[in-house]
């Protein structure tokens, strides 16, 4: 079971980072992955008061605070508008709406968890992370750091006009993924993230004409250079396999839309 000595409700942002420096406290999101542990925490840090939540439009940009629950995202219908609904159909696996009603944006990302569908998706939308001290760094920069002892208070998604495909390969219907491809195209350039291998996603960037000679070099190539493991949910090789599939469907999807 998880425990706490102390509970602190944040009045300001400085209040928190501070406290958050030492070692045996810790940030709370919507703390359903910490609940998880058995560990003993000195004082945990609610940010609930400090204006975290919602998503705020600019016109360059979406603005998304850290208690930004999942479901709000899911929901969110100028950003499922913009990106082909790809934040509904990459988030409506995870778990349950109960848990999802509770799961933060902040938690999801700053996680960075080697499974996570959300990370795929923001890193195909070339999103960045806005953290208290370091300022806002992309989150392709974000996955490959280590320990970060920050706050993250906003995730930025720059706005594009994307052509976005996500897909998922899980074993039963609300199950860990057993590997997830988000692609993005602009203009001639595409992105393609490739998630749950199971580590951290990575991005690959090619320049996608409209032949499917192309897609199918790119899936074969993508497939070829991730790097994969094995775990109890598949083998290194399957999701290799996998990759190559998925990659194919996310690339054909995005040129079949730009077709019609
Ligand atoms: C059973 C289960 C199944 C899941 N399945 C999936 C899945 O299929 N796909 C998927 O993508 N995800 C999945 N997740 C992950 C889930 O979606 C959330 O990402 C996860 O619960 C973390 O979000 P949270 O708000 O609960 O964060 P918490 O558990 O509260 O925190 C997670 C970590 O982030 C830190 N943290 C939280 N907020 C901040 C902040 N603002 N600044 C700095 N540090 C912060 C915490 O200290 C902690 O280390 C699953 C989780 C569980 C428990």
């Amino acid at each position: 079971m998880l425990t706490f000595n102390r509970y602190l409700r944040a009045t300001s942002l400085e209040e928190a980072y501070t406290e958050a420096q030492k070692k045996s406290s810790v940030v709370l999101g919507g703390g359903m992955w910490l609940r998880l542990g058995k560990r003993r925490i000195g004082t945990a840090i609610d940010l609930s008061d400090l204006g975290l939540c919602g998503v705020e439009e600019t016109e360059d940009s979406y603005r998304i605070g850290a208690y930004t629950t999942l479901r709000d995202l899911e929901c969110h219908a100028a950003l499922n508008t913009q990106y082909s609904g790809v934040l509904r159909e990459s988030l409506r696996a995870i778990v349950g709406v109960q848990f999802r009603n509770l799961a933060t944006v902040g938690g999801s990302v700053f996680g960075r968890f080697g499974f996570s569908d959300v990370v795929t998706v923001l890193l195909a939308l070339d999103a960045s992370v806005e953290l208290y001290k370091a300022g806002v760094v992309s989150l392709e920069r974000f996955c490959t750091m280590g320990r970060v002892n920050d706050i993250l208070t906003h995730v930025i998604i720059p706005k594009r006009s994307l052509s976005v495909s996500y897909h998922a390969q899980r074993n039963s219907a609300t199950d860990f993924p057993v590997l997830n491809v988000c692609a993005a195209r602009n203009g001639e350039q595409v992105t393609v993230c490739v998630g749950a291998r199971p580590a951290r996603a990575v991005a690959y960037r090619y320049t996608l004409d409209g032949t499917a000679g192309k897609a199918e070099r790119i899936a074969n190539e993508i497939a070829s250079r991730a790097v994969f493991d094995s775990n109890t949910r598949a083998t290194a090789r399957y999701r290799r396999h996998l990759c190559c599939v998925l990659v194919r469907r996310a690339l054909d999807d995005i040129l079949e839309k730009e077709e019609a």
